[in-house]
Order: structure tokens, then C-alpha cells, then sequence
């Protein structure tokens, strides 16, 4: 929802003060911009965009939800509450689920008003941001922490609060600190079609919202993606997979897809897709507009690819494999079940890219997974 900036009650308030006749106290606390409010003929604030309206040029990161504030007035939307007890003080605001956006600003979100201000029933604070902080992912004074969102427990941001430290190292902060668009989620355990035995379940389970790092992920048939379920760590080996890709012109990866509460086809034994660590990638489309498909540019069998497609292929899977991506990889020389993807993804204690069969291409236990 964009956020359109009105004179909230707050600045009002500050304009009958500026036109009082009265002295303002000394003990008054300052807002923080220096500027007095343009007043029009009716004693309405003007919105000058160049002037008090416009605090980024002067007071960057000032002015919006998580910003600091002495009063409601430094916070510049409806409705604004600024928390005075948090340091430097917090512009927030009430919200039942969610928070405005404002461009320029870190990404917003609505956590149970008792952690801040006593907001009722949810308080808006900033998602973590470590592109603007690139140390705690916080102003300071502030710590990036997990947080579920108000009235919809199974939805998880790192947002920032007062008084916590940042942790560091997890799998979350880890996957922040790559500046990808994701949300912490739960999810509960699930049963396979017909086995009721096996149980599926992600671990530190995360919803990536493409685009990655500028690449686009969609279905093999060009469908959209804006979702995509992993496990933290099969994430953050999925955005390293994309910078990759990235570098070599790609702005498109098509896949079939990560998690899946499933069976491996013909067993009764779970697949990686069922842990969420696993992904089948259909092709991948370039800036310069080719487009490599496992399906029509692989070579199967073949140790020297000749086409560029298939050099393309070839190679990514080896540096992929050299950079330890991902523990298993399986292209087409695997079986016929895999004629049309690469299925990689992160079974503990697996070495495995398989392009020869158990030939050449062996580097570690036989995959049992797909
Ligand atoms: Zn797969």
C-alpha cells in the first residue's frame, strides 16, 4: 500500500505551537527536522517537496517507520506513534497484519504491539537491512531478531528491536545478509501420499521471493515463481548457484520446482525435495536472450560437449561441484528420470555428481535421492 504523507495530528500540533505567541519551553524536546513547516493561507501545511516534506536529502533514513523520533511529527505518515522509550526514540504505528512500504526505506512489518510501544494489537518496526546496515542489519541500539507477524503466527521476518543483539551466523542472518527478499516461515510436518511412516520437514524453512540478485526464477514453462520454499541452508546454496548463473549473463532460471512432501518414484524412500533441499532446474534464459535447456542442449555421455549449450551445461555442473554448491548433482547421464533436469541439492555427507554413470563422474557414495 503506498504511503501517502499528510500533516498527521502530530504536526498540527506543532503548528499551533509555532503560532502561539508562547515561548516554547525549554525542556520541549526539538523535532528533528530543522525547518519549519510551510504554512498556507489557512494555516494548512503545504507539502513542498523540497522543503520539510522531503527530509532523504538532509536526514537520510529519517522520516518513516523505524526512524528515529522525539515526537510524532518527525515520523511524517498518518497515524504515527513515536515509542519514546526505544533508543533515540521509534517511529511506529498501530496495524492488525500489515505495514505500509515506503520507497527508500526498509521493508516494514507488523509485530505483536507488546514488544514495542504497547501498540494495540500489532506495532510496525523495520525488516532487517543489511544493505543499509551492514553490520547488525540495525541502527544502533537496535538488534536483528525474529519476530512472528500479529495475528498470523506462521509467518517469521528478522526484524529490528531494541535492546537485543544481532545473533550472529545463524542460517537467517546469513541468508539477510545476502540482501534476498525471503520471510521465515513454519511449517508443519506433513505425510508422503501413502506413508503415513514418513514424515517431511524443513529445516529453518524459508520462502525466497525472486528475483534473486537481479535472476528471475520461474516454472520450465515461463510461469512464475514469486514463491519459493526452502530450507534456509538450500537457500543460501541457491542464491550462490544464482550469483553464479549471474555472472555469466543468465536473468532467467527455469525449474521444476523445491519442496515436495514426495516419495522417490518406484520406493518407499523419502526425496530430497521432501527435506526442501532440493531443487530440479529445467534451463536457464540469458540477457542476450539464449536459452539452454537440459532437455535440448545437454549432451548426454559426453565428457567434451561441443555446442555451446551443452559446453554451458557441462561446465556449470562442474564448478558448481568444485565450489561444493550442492552435495548432489544429477544430470542426465544419471537415469532417464532426470533426462530434463539437473537435480541438486544437499543430502548430508554426499560427494555425488554423476555424468558417466559410476564412471569418471563418481566422487562419492551413490546417490540414493532424487
Ligand atoms: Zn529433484
Amino acid at each position: 500500500m503506498p504511503v501517502h504523507i499528510r500533516s498527521g495530528s502530530g504536526l498540527l500540533l506543532l503548528l499551533l505551537a509555532c503560532e502561539s505567541a508562547e515561548p516554547v519551553p525549554p525542556d520541549h524536546p526539538e523535532p528533528l527536522q530543522e525547518q519549519e513547516p510551510v504554512v498556507g493561507e489557512r494555516g494548512v501545511a503545504v507539502p513542498d517537496p523540497g522543503d520539510v516534506w522531503d527530509p532523504l536529502p538532509a536526514q537520510p533514513g529519517r522520516g518513516f517507520i523505524g526512524s528515529p523520533c522525539r515526537e510524532a511529527v518527525d515520523c511524517r505518515y498518518e497515524g504515527a506513534v513515536c515509542v519514546g522509550s526505544a533508543p533515540e526514540g521509534h517511529c511506529s504505528l498501530a496495524c492488525e497484519r500489515f505495514c505500509p512500504d515506503q520507497e527508500g526505506f526498509s521493508i516494514t512489518f507488523c509485530i505483536d504491539g507488546a514488544e514495542l510501544g504497547g501498540l494495540d494489537p500489532g506495532a510496525c518496526v523495520s525488516r532487517c537491512d543489511f544493505a543499509r546496515f551492514p553490520e547488525r542489519g540495525c541502527r544502533s541500539g537496535y538488534g536483528c531478531v525474529p519476530r512472528v507477524r500479529v495475528n498470523e503466527g506462521e509467518i517469521t521476518q528478522l526484524v529490528c528491536l531494541p535492546g537485543v543483539e544481532t545473533p550472529t551466523g545463524t542460517c537467517l542472518e546469513r541468508l539477510a545478509q545476502l540482501g534476498v527478499d525471503f520471510e521465515a516461515v513454519s511449517r508443519a510436518d506433513a505425510h508422503p501420499s501413502g506413508h503415513p511412516e514418513l514424515t517431511c520437514r524443513i529445516e529453518d524453512p524459508v520462502v525466497l521471493h525472486p528475483p534473486i540478485h537481479g535472476v528471475d526464477l520461474a516454472y520450465y514453462n515461463g510461469s512464475p515463481t514469486p514463491n519459493i520454499t526452502a530450507a534456509c541452508e538450500m537457500a543460501l546454496a541457491l542464491v550462490d548457484t544464482v550469483d553464479d548463473l549471474a555472472a555469466r549473463g543468465v536473468r532467467q532460471v527455469l525449474h521444476y520446482g523445491t519442496y515436495n512432501c514426495r516419495v522417490i518414484s518406484g520406493t518407499s524412500r523419502l526425496s530430497r525435495h521432501a527435506f526442501g533441499d532440493a531443487i530440479d532446474l529445467y534451463g536457464f534464459v540469458f540477457t542476450d536472450g539464449r536459452r539452454y535447456t537440459v532437455e535440448g542442449d545437454f549432451e548426454d555421455g559426453d565428457e567434451s560437449p561441443e555446442t555451446p549449450g551443452g559446453q554451458f551445461l557441462y561446465q556449470a555442473v562442474h564448478r558448481w561441484h568444485d565450489a561444493e554448491l550442492w552435495s548432489i548433482i544429477l544430470t542426465p547421464n544419471y537415469n532417464a528420470a532426470h533426462d530434463d533436469h539437473f537435480h541438486v541439492d544437499l543430502t548430508p555427507g554426499s560427494d555425488f555428481l554423476q555424468l558417466w554413470g559410476l564412471g569418471p563422474g563418481y566422487l562419492g557414495p551413490a546417490p540414493f535421492n532424487d
